[in-house]
C-alpha cells in the first residue's frame, strides 16, 4: 500500500545518507592516518625536520576540522524542526516567498511566477515549502552564473491508476521549478538526490539541498522528479496530494430530522 511505499522511500534515503557519510568520513580518516604516519616518520628521522612535522600536523588538523563541519551539517539536517502541516494554498506560499527568492537568486536572473488560476489546497508545513523553494532557487542560480530565467508554475494534476509509479490515483497539485541553466549530465541526475552528493566546490555546496527537498515532499505524501538537458536547463517537478486530510470527527454526524418517509 501507500504507507509501505513511503516507508521504503524513507529507508532508501536513510541508507543513502549513511553511505554518503561513511564515504566522506572514510576519506577524512584516511588523510588523518596518513599524515599522522608522516609525522611519526619525520619525528623518528636522524635529523627531524620540525617545519615538515608542523606542516603535516596541520594537515591532520584540517582533515579533523572538515570532519567537524560535516558533523555539524549532519546535525542540522537531522534536527528537523517539528513539522506543522497546515491546509494551505501553494500559490499564496509562493507569493509570500517571492521577495526571499529574488534576494537568493540575484538581479541577473529573472524570476517568473505562473500560478494556476484555481488551485486546490495542499496539507504541508509552509516553512518547509519555503525551504524547498529556496533550495531549488539557489540550485537554479548556481546553474546560471551568466543569468537566465527561473520559472515557477503551479497546476492541478489528476493521476489515474497507471499514471505514476509511486503515487496513488487522485488529485495533486503540481509545482514546477525550471531554469535555463547549464543542466546536468545523466550521471549527475542519477545521484542528484543522494545526501552529500555535490559537484560544487567544497564550501559552496553541501549536497543536502535536493535530499532535503526529497525528504519534505515524500513526508507530505508527494513525489519529486527532475529532467535536465545539458546546456538547456533543468526542471524539477513536485506533486503534492490535493486536499485536507480526512477528519475523524469526534461527534457522530447528526441524524437528519424530519426527512424520513413522506
Ligand atoms: P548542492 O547544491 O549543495 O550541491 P544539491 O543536493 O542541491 O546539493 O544538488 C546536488 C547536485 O545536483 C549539485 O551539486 C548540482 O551538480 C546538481 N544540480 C542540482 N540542481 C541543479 C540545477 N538546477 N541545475 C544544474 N545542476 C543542478
Amino acid at each position: 500500500g501507500e504507507v509501505q511505499e513511503h516507508r521504503n522511500q524513507r529507508l532508501e534515503a536513510l541508507g543513502q545518507l549513511a553511505g554518503g557519510i561513511a564515504h566522506d568520513f572514510n576519506n577524512m580518516l584516511g588523510v588523518i592516518v596518513n599524515y599522522a604516519n608522516f609525522v611519526i616518520e619525520e619525528a623518528e628521522a636522524p635529523e627531524p625536520d620540525l617545519k615538515a612535522i608542523a606542516a603535516d600536523a596541520r594537515q591532520v588538523i584540517r582533515a579533523g576540522q572538515r570532519g567537524t563541519d560535516l558533523t555539524h551539517q549532519l546535525l542540522k539536517f537531522a534536527r528537523r524542526e517539528v513539522v506543522r502541516p497546515q491546509v494551505l494554498d501553494l500559490n499564496e506560499v509562493i507569493a509570500d516567498t517571492e521577495t526571499m527568492l529574488r534576494t537568493s537568486i540575484g538581479e541577473h536572473i529573472t524570476l517568473i511566477l505562473r500560478p494556476a488560476e484555481q488551485l486546490p489546497p495542499v496539507t504541508c508545513d509552509p516553512g518547509q515549502i519555503e525551504q524547498l523553494l529556496v533550495n531549488l532557487a539557489v540550485n537554479a542560480r548556481d546553474a546560471m552564473p551568466a543569468g537566465g530565467n527561473l520559472v515557477i508554475d503551479t497546476a492541478c494534476s489528476r493521476l489515474g491508476v497507471d499514471d505514476h509509479p509511486d503515487l496513488a490515483p487522485g488529485d495533486y497539485v503540481r509545482l514546477r521549478i525550471s531554469d535555463s541553466g547549464q543542466g546536468m549530465a545523466p550521471e549527475v541526475i542519477e545521484r542528484a538526490f543522494e545526501p552529500f552528493f555535490t559537484t560544487k566546490a567544497s564550501g559552496e555546496g553541501t549536497g543536502l539541498g535536493l535530499a532535503t527537498v526529497y525528504g519534505i515532499v515524500t513526508q507530505a505524501g508527494g513525489s519529486v522528479s527532475l529532467t535536465s538537458e545539458p546546456g538547456l536547463g533543468t526542471t524539477v517537478t513536485i506533486l503534492l496530494p490535493a486536499g485536507a486530510p480526512e477528519q475523524d470527527s469526534a461527534e457522530p454526524a447528526p441524524e437528519p430530522v424530519g426527512t424520513a418517509g413522506h
